[in-house]
């Protein structure tokens, strides 16, 4: 049962003086603290898995940086990770075992913005948008023409796809699931996979599943999350958006997509006004999740405009994540396989991490990174308690805690 947080109140945040950074909180002891009014600047905001890079970017922004070039360089170190397989290196590849990549980003003074999609071989996609935005007259790059681009442009080519993210593939290969077929938006669509779990054959493929994880040399303390990521394929980007002393303001958003994905599947993260939107006016957003309903709501778009009206950070994903609820009539079995978060950060400072769910699964809060001196991780509120993709309670075998 879901139960609607009806609103989460603020609570300002401690500022301290000069640019010097303090820890407020280390990821296992994430605060719930959400910005409703200014802070103090510079400020810089993250998805979760930026916050053991966002320092820098602060620092960087205390020294006078491009806010464009602060949001790369954070987003530059999860691309760079080979352990974090939702971006850049060593994301999970798409259903031919390819990984391919997207990428957008808004430069607020100068109010241009470049994205690019698909892409082969190149690792910091982040980069090759800001490369389109200032050495092409266009907008946005895919595929093959992104990556001759990028070669053109001095980046090197390279295996994205790390020993780790091709065994869970594989694994995903005799899954014998795949992306054809009515989408979670068909009328026709149905819950195979809920009726599939509970059926006493779960327990069995669950088995057949570890035991092929195990063949493959997937690490024993490692099989339990493969078997996830290949049950609910997952999503995972990094969001970064930063905010001068000056007032400028810029914004990125960089991912590996949706994990065994058709080959071509572009989501939001490379689609302006979905995945990243920044009006130097206003303030600058971005999303990480499933990509497919975003780009339905132009969701950072729509948050911008919303906060142009008069609206709250808060108020402005809140809103926007109703129009992804609205846009199944409230459903919620369907509404729980879709998940969405938003960052937020407007003109004068204020900011707020909201999502559709807690989580991905119990124990694993959606968090915001934040640095405007003080650096910390902060629980996104919800709209709705629980999990995206809770493993439901069936015939599974006692030993899976999915
Ligand atoms: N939004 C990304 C996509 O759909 C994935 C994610 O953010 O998790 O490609």
């Amino acid at each position: 049962m879901v139960t609607r947080r009806e609103f989460v109140a603020g609570v300002a945040l401690g500022t301290i003086a000069g640019p010097a950074v303090t820890s407020a909180s280390a990821a296992s002891n994430i605060d719930t603290h959400q910005s409703m009014r200014a802070a103090k600047l510079p400020i810089i905001v993250s998805a979760g898995n930026g916050f053991p890079y966002i320092e820098a970017g602060y620092r960087q922004l205390v020294e006078g940086a491009d806010t464009l070039d602060a949001t790369l360089s954070v987003v530059r170190g999860p691309e760079d990770d080979p352990g974090d397989d939702s971006v850049g290196l060593g994301g999970l590849p798409n259903e031919e075992g390819v990984v391919e990549l997207d990428a957008s980003c808004m430069h607020g003074p100068s109010r241009r913005a470049a994205a690019v999609g698909g892409v082969r071989n190149i690792r910091n996609v982040s980069r090759l948008a800001r490369e389109v935005m200032l050495h092409t007259g266009h907008v946005m790059l895919v595929g093959e023409g992104a990556e001759r681009f990028a070669v053109a442009r001095g980046f090197k080519r390279e295996d994205l796809l790390t020993e780790d993210s091709r065994k869970v593939w594989l694994l995903w290969k005799e899954s014998h699931a795949d992306w054809w077929g009515p989408g979670l938006a068909d009328p026709s669509w149905k819950d195979r996979l809920r009726q599939r779990l509970h059926t006493s054959d779960a327990s069995r493929e669950y088995q057949r599943l570890q035991a092929l994880a195990q063949d493959l040399g997937i690490a024993p303390d490692l099989q339990q999350a493969a078997i996830r990521k290949i049950v609910f394929p997952p999503t995972g980007t990094i969001h970064c958006s930063a905010l001068s002393a000056k007032g400028e303001m810029s914004g990125c958003t960089t991912t590996s997509g949706l994990a065994w994905k058709l080959p071509g599947r572009c989501g939001d993260s490379p689609i302006i006004g979905a995945g990243c939107y920044t009006d130097q006016d206003v303030g600058s957003a971005g999303a990480t999740g499933s990509g497919e309903e975003n780009i339905k709501v132009a969701g950072a778009h729509s948050i911008i405009e919303n906060m142009r009206k008069g609206m709250s950070p808060f108020d402005a994903g809140m809103e926007t994540l109703k129009r992804i609820v609205r846009n199944y009539n409230g459903d919620m079995d369907r509404l729980k396989y879709v998940d969405m978060t938003y960052y937020i950060l407007r003109k004068d400072g204020a900011y707020a991490g909201v999502s559709l769910w807690t989580g991905y699964e119990p124990g694993k809060p959606h968090s915001i990174a934040v640095c405007d001196g003080t650096v910390r991780l902060e629980k996104t509120v919800s709209l709705y308690e629980g999990v995206s993709q809770e493993w439901p309670p069936l015939v599974v075998p006692s030993t899976s805690t999915l």
